[in-house]
């Protein structure tokens, strides 16, 4: 595995892999890797010639009381662990690096915003969205990973590959859980022993959501439910609780429709912000 942490070196071996006509599938990660993450990486090596992983803890998707400070970081077991997975370039930038020069411009995501996340963490998404721009542009993917633990940002790239008619293919893939249902997360270390125990409950009360919308429940009374749930039945402090269409995030207005829906939450423990959806 080669590690690069300079943009021209990796532009540089990007643009040699394309004129050699090799696949370049790209895992763009903020590291402190875990089985979501690596099951990304399998998914890019089964279908491409080469992997490239990408590494960036990127200050411009934080807010000023987000945890970027605090963000897990260990750079020296994620390169292990690429390597064990047999990617072929790890792209590991500074920030210095990445934001060199004084930004001129930032891509500003319209749609898909005003709910979920988009809402409760103000500009996070533009911040997304600018970075992965410049990363496509650095490793000049053909195929890209995300995971659809982040299913709002999944939608606002995909809004970005067809505004900025990108020759990029974006593959979702799906949420890996811990045995007990808890969407695997580098942020779940920062639950107590007790937080740990009680945070599947989550993906329980996603589960019902979901039961009861097949079932043929209102929207509206499902939501109402689900959010009391997790007020009766964990100690988090519920952020969000949000039933919307997929992958337009619109409010779902006809559930007969045949169309894909999301029930996604986010909530709020002692020093850790989970979040997680389920999208059917
Ligand atoms: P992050 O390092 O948290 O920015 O995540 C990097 C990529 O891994 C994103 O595309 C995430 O959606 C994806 N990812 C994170 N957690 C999971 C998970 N539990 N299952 C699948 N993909 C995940």
């Amino acid at each position: 595995m080669k590690i690069f942490h300079s943009i021209a070196e990796m532009q540089k071996v990007s643009q040699e892999l394309r004129q050699a006509h090799k696949t370049i599938g790209f895992v763009p990660t903020m590291g402190f890797l875990h089985e979501g993450h690596e099951t990304l990486i399998k998914e890019a090596k089964q279908q491409n010639d080469v992997v490239v992983l990408s590494i960036f803890v990127n200050p411009l998707q934080f807010g000023p009381n987000e945890d970027f400070d605090a963000y897990p970081r260990d750079i020296k077991r994620d390169e292990t662990i690429a390597r064990k997975l047999k990617v072929d370039y790890l792209f590991y930038p500074a920030t210095e690096e990445m934001y060199k020069s004084e930004r001129a411009t930032l891509i500003k995501v319209e749609k898909r915003v005003d709910v979920l996340c988009g809402k409760n963490r103000p500009g996070h998404f533009d911040g997304v969205a600018t970075v992965v721009m410049k990363l496509f542009q650095i490793v000049m993917p053909h195929n890209v990973y995300f995971g659809m633990k982040d299913a709002q940002q999944v939608a606002v790239l995909e809004g970005l590959i067809t505004d900025y008619h990108l020759l990029i293919n974006l593959v979702r893939v799906n949420t890996v859980r811990e045995h007990d249902g808890l969407a695997k997360s580098s942020r779940n270390v920062y639950l107590t022993e007790e937080e740990r125990t009680e945070a599947p409950s989550l993906y329980r009360a996603l589960l019902l959501g979901k039961d009861k919308i097949l079932k043929g429940e209102e929207i509206d009374n499902v939501t109402q439910f689900v959010a009391k749930w997790i007020n009766e039945n964990t100690q988090a402090q519920l952020e969000y609780l949000e039933i919307l269409s997929y992958p337009t995030l619109a409010k779902v207005t006809d559930t007969k429709k045949q169309e894909s829906l999301i029930i996604a939450v986010a909530a709020k423990y002692s020093k850790a912000r989970l979040i997680d959806n389920i999208v059917f």
